[in-house]
């Protein structure tokens, strides 16, 4: 499959990892836009979130409990943290496999501006 996060689950592209299990696999950005910015994906390939179904209920509630999970390893459960999708072009989404971006580590501005 020609997917580059499906490459970093195989281990074919290497990553730095902070958690995985049978299911979740959560690495650094390689390019990253705060302090803290960590990638959470779903070792099933699922495009996008409009490719999430009743069937994927127990996996995104995983990913989320990662997220959760990690942003206390991190330490900014408290300080506080965004976990942001990108879903399809005006979405800003690049790589076409579902991930959560956790962000943290400074301040964000409110997107009510
Ligand atoms: P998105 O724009 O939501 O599709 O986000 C894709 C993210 O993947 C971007 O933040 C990229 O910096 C990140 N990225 C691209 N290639 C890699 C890689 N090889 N390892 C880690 N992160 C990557
Ligand atoms: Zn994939």
């Amino acid at each position: 499959m020609d997917c580059l996060f499906c490459k970093i689950i195989e281990g074919s592209i290497p990553s730095k990892k902070v958690f995985e299990n049978d299911r979740v696999l959560a690495f650094h950005d390689i390019q990253p836009a705060a302090p803290v910015h960590i990638l959470i994906i779903p070792k099933k390939h699922i495009p996008t979130m409009n490719d999430v179904t009743e069937e994927d209920d127990a996996l995104m509630a995983e990913i989320f409990s990662v997220a959760r999970h990690i942003a206390k390893e991190q330490g900014i459960d408290e300080s506080g943290y965004r976990l942001v999708n990108n879903c399809n072009a005006e979405g800003g989404q690049v790589v076409y496999h579902l991930h959560l971006h956790l962000l943290g580590g400074h301040q964000m501005k409110s997107l009510a501006g």
